[in-house]
């Protein structure tokens, strides 16, 4: 049932009036600094592969990106959704910040937008610099790629609704993945996991409840989208239980695929004018003085 028909609220005389209050986009970016695509095109002409690592599917695997490298992510096996975590590898507590992510940039991202961390810090961790699915733009369910509105599939969230323990959830597979990486368990592991990248995961929200919806994912073999690493990163990436996310998750159902990560080394010279950003230069200081 629509949350409408179940409030008995009657409208005011003047809602339509309310209602025709003009929206304001709340972060304006202009005051950012513009996207350099000519600088990470030219960085982009020389580099060497460094790593490289296989996500096997309901699973999950660590990497590392030092500042100033690329990494792609890509289906090299048929389309599958990936969820993706970043820490400052010095640092686990900067990670990702998925909510003010979505604020400054949009529900899903693309060429040219940033992955920003947690506050204190809110600086660019990523920038992303390539999408093979850029041409997917919004179609007609307002769906997009990439999505910054999901969390992550979960074992809590699936017990609470199937009343069934699943243990490949996103979630899960990122806390084994961590925890394997730094030597803890993955309870110790599991605070560290956070809001995520869905890559190549397809989603919006219907138009008459404005529930979150997934659909099939247009990302086919081959598929990639690239980001140029900002900071030194430790990152998790989880292939999805649910695929391509077509049907369902949190299950062995979906058919699901790997995933490729790739990290390159840019020649030394074609980084010489880059710097690292620096952390937000807000004073801290809360008003309290
Ligand atoms: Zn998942």
């Amino acid at each position: 049932m629509a949350r409408r028909e179940i409030t008995a609220t009657p409208a005011p005389p003047d809602a339509a009036e309310r209602r025709r209050a003009e929206g304001v986009v709340a972060y304006p970016v202009e005051n950012l600094p513009p996207f350099d695509a000519a600088f990470y095109e030219t960085a982009r002409r020389e580099m060497r592969k460094v790593s490289e690592t296989i996500i096997p599917p309901r699973d999950a695997r660590t990497f590392s990106v030092p500042a100033g490298h690329f990494f792609r992510i890509a289906c090299p096996e048929g389309s599958q959704v990936g969820d993706l975590n970043l820490w400052n590898a010095r640092d686990l507590s900067e990670r990702f910040f998925s909510g003010k992510t979505r604020a400054l940039h949009a529900t899903h991202v693309t060429t040219g937008d940033r992955l920003w961390s947690t506050l204190p810090w809110l600086r660019p961790m990523a920038t992303i610099t390539d999408d093979s699915l850029a041409w997917y733009g919004w179609d007609a369910d307002g769906a997009g790629v990439h999505d910054v509105i999901g969390t992550r599939c979960d074992p809590y969230t699936n017990l609470l609704l199937t009343g069934a323990e699943y243990h490949h959830c996103c979630h899960s597979n990122l806390s084994r993945a961590l925890a394997a990486e730094r030597n803890i368990s993955p309870r110790e592991a599991e605070p560290h996991i956070h809001d995520v990248l869905n890559v190549f995961m397809c989603t919006g929200f219907t138009r008459d409840t404005h529930q979150y919806f997934m659909k099939a994912s247009p990302a086919r073999r081959g598929d990639f989208i690239e980001f140029f690493a900002e900071i030194d990163l430790l990152a998790a990436l989880s292939a999805c239980p649910g695929g391509d996310c077509s049907a369902s998750h949190s299950s062995d159902e979906a058919q699901c695929h790997p995933l490729l990560v790739e990290v390159f080394r840019p020649a030394a010279h074609k980084l010489a004018h880059w710097a690292p950003p620096a952390a937000s230069a807000y004073s801290r200081s809360h008003g309290a003085g």
